[in-house]
């Protein structure tokens, strides 16, 4: 299994990346992404410290780790600058907490977004069409996720991505060992994006091609 939207005590996961990890390579998991949130106050404290466990992580468990960042709340025009940022200082994979209808997040974050070289658009609620035509010309995978609330609109950015012929990603958002993906997790989430089985073998394709293109792999 491939996730690849993940968070530690580094932002608001309750576990050390350490035990994330190991946890996730106990549960059958072959590649984890830690994205923890972050924004101009943190962005430069968490990516050299998210780097150098990964790399002991995946140098001493059978597992490949993914130091990463999901850009939150930062101001719609500021995205690419923090993109930009975060790239520089050696992130390896940029999500962008998207416009869930579960939270208030700034409108005009998923166009911006879409738009910023960034990776994978979270959870992008009820996104715009021309959104997803932009996301799919500027190869960005949307999100189908697992986690409670954000989940609500699964179905409609599912539909929208097929429509349009963009790519979308599996990811479980997990902040707690209890949220990482498991066969009835990924069984309920399908159902609930009005998906067949068949997709979360595309999806998780999608996410090894992310990490191809960026040569982590
Ligand atoms: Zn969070
Ligand atoms: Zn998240």
């Amino acid at each position: 299994m491939i996730d690849l939207h993940t968070h530690t005590l580094f932002s608001d996961g309750v576990l050390l990346p350490s035990e994330l990890v190991y946890r996730a390579k106990f549960k059958g998991y072959k590649i984890i992404a830690i994205t923890d949130h972050v924004d101009y106050s943190t962005y430069d404290y968490v990516i050299p410290r998210i780097l150098k466990v990964a790399d002991v992580l995946q140098n001493n468990y059978d597992i490949q780790v993914i130091a990463g960042v999901e850009i939150t709340y930062v101001p719609p025009k500021l995205i690419k600058d923090m993109v930009s940022r975060c790239r520089q200082l050696g992130s390896q994979l940029i999500v962008v907490h998207g416009e869930t209808v579960a939270e208030t997040v700034p409108e005009g974050t998923n166009h911006y977004a879409v738009q910023a070289g960034i990776d994978i658009l979270a959870h992008p609620g009820h996104i715009k069409k021309e959104d997803v035509l932009l996301a799919k010309e500027n190869n960005v995978c949307l999100e189908i996720t697992t986690r409670n609330g954000h989940n609500a609109t699964n179905k409609e950015v599912a539909t929208l991505t097929l429509e349009c012929g963009a790519k979308f990603v599996f990811d479980t958002d997990s902040h707690s060992p209890e949220d990482l993906m498991d066969k009835t997790k990924i069984e309920k989430t399908l159902a609930n994006a009005g998906l067949d089985l068949k997709y979360f073998d595309i999806m998780q394709q999608n996410a090894l091609d992310i990490i191809k293109i960026r040569g982590l792999r």
